[in-house]
């Protein structure tokens, strides 16, 4: 058999659709599928050659490995099963706008290099803003804010770091002096991210009963840097911690932050899609005071990973400590200030266009069911926790804000252990033990886009059983 031209478009038409119809199969059958991979390290290296093919392939050989190879390896985020970390969403129509985006294979740097690429995702961010009841400034159109995608929270907790640093130093300050601030809850990814920012002091402030950062340990730690002569020059506020969904008082911090004008970013980048609901917003009161947010609709908001979007207040600070500007680059509609140049935005040069799959998920289900689904998993987060308090010998460890629920055994961490083992026992159940205050817990994440009470029902059957 011929294996046809890699290039050729009759043979790429027949190979994407027997893609979609494996993937449409894939989806279809996942719920039956163990969640756990059971592979031993290297055993899915063992299975490939050891030498890259130096004749083509015929596509049918690729799909065939999805089967033998890789799903074996893969921990199924997409189960309804999932309880894990925090949900990893896909949807129809984000898969296919991700593809969609490979397909049309632009680079979206500049505004001029696809301007279709940069407007679609300036109006997207726009539409959210309004969606999740921000300030309407953040708007690229009104300003003087705006949106941008990023791969990761990270990311953008990183960048703003770099403004942070960038304005605490513009007056001469050393570098080695600038502070940042974050609750001792917040993700690695605030200290990762001030550290490869160059800040030499992270404080991971107190946190009160809740979880959530206390203001006047903040302003204790900010006063106690301003008397040894260092420069406070950045906070994070968490609204929903990885932890226990823990939400700091934004409102109280943002007091702090313009007293000393510090940049006060938010990490909403779990519980942001639950702002869709008008019911959850009083979590981000204050929020018309901070400077920057960052929220993942790659978590909750059914759209494929990576999409980090990342709001600015005021979008000149960030573009002054971004912006460089080689000749190659150089253009007529840059020049004139018309347009954005999403590279000065963010570190990256070259972008993908993942505004796409973020503008389908949107058009696809519309906001209404967005919501619709939202609800229902903090509805279900609710139940479950109910379950828990109700039982003699289980007990509920922090507030249910949005969907994760943690709990603990009463008898201690063997008990704890014991039940988070029998559940994660089950192939078609999935939770992340975790450690709080030293105490083992169990975190149940609830947000899978598939996950329906018959998957809470089965999760609370083990658990009752086991405890
Ligand atoms: N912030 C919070 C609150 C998170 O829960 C996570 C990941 O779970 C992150 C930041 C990091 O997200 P990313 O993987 O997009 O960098």
């Amino acid at each position: 058999m011929t294996t046809p031209d890699p290039l050729s478009i009759d043979a790429f038409r027949d190979a994407g659709h027997a893609l979609i119809d494996w993937l449409a199969d894939f989806h279809a059958g996942i719920a039956y599928r163990p969640i756990r991979p059971d592979v031993a390290p290297g055993e899915i290296r063992s299975r490939l050659p050891a030498a890259a093919p130096e004749e083509p392939e015929p596509f049918g050989s690729l799909l065939a490995d999805l089967d033998d190879v890789v799903v074996p390896g893969l921990l199924q985020w997409q189960h309804p099963g999932w309880f894990g970390y925090f949900p990893s969403n896909t949807s129809p129509a984000s898969i296919l706008g991700e593809l969609a985006s490979a397909g049309l294979g632009v680079q979206g740097m500049l505004w001029a290099t696809s301007p279709a690429a940069t407007e679609i995702e300036s109006h997207v961010l726009d539409w959210l803003v309004d969606l999740m009841g921000l300030p309407a400034t953040w708007r690229v159109d009104q300003g003087p804010g705006g949106g941008v995608i990023q791969m990761s929270a990270s990311d953008s907790t990183h960048t703003a770091h770099v403004v942070a640093r960038d304005i605490a130093t513009r007056d001469g300050a050393a570098t080695d002096d600038v502070v940042a601030y974050a609750s001792a809850q917040a993700h690695s990814s605030v200290e990762k991210g001030a550290r490869v920012a160059g800040y030499r002091h992270v404080r991971l402030v107190e946190v009160d009963g809740v979880q959530a950062l206390r203001p006047q340990a903040l302003a204790a730690a900010i006063a106690s840097d301003l008397a040894a002569g260092l420069r406070p020059a950045i906070v994070t506020s968490a609204i929903g911690t990885t932890g226990t969904a823990a939400v700091d008082p934004v409102a109280a911090i943002a007091d702090l932050a313009v007293e000393h004008g510090l940049w006060h970013h938010v990490d909403a980048a779990y519980a942001g899609s639950a702002m869709l609901c008008e019911e959850f917003r009083h979590h981000q009161v204050g929020v018309d005071r901070v400077d920057s947010y960052t929220w993942n609709p790659h978590k909750w908001l059914f759209t494929n990973f990576d999409c980090s979007v990342f709001w600015v207040a005021d979008r000149a600070p960030l573009i002054r400590a971004l912006s460089i500007l080689p000749p190659y680059l150089r253009n007529a509609a840059s020049d004139a200030g018309e347009v954005v140049d999403y590279r000065d935005w963010h570190v990256p040069l070259g972008r993908r266009f993942r505004a796409l799959k973020l503008w389908w998920v949107l058009r696809s289900f519309g906001a209404a069911d967005l919501r619709l689904r939202i609800r229902e998993h903090v509805r279900l987060a609710r139940e479950l926790a109910d379950r828990i308090e109700a039982h003699p010998n289980l007990r509920v460890v922090s507030p249910v804000h949005f969907g994760l629920v943690c709990f603990e055994h009463a008898d201690g961490d063997a008990a704890t252990d014991r039940v988070a083992a029998a559940v994660n026992l089950d192939p078609g159940l999935y939770v992340t033990p975790s450690v709080l205050d030293d105490r083992h817990i169990i975190r149940v994440a609830i947000g899978q886009a598939r996950t329906t009470a018959h998957d809470t029902d089965r999760l609370w059957a083990v658990i009752n059983a086991t405890a």
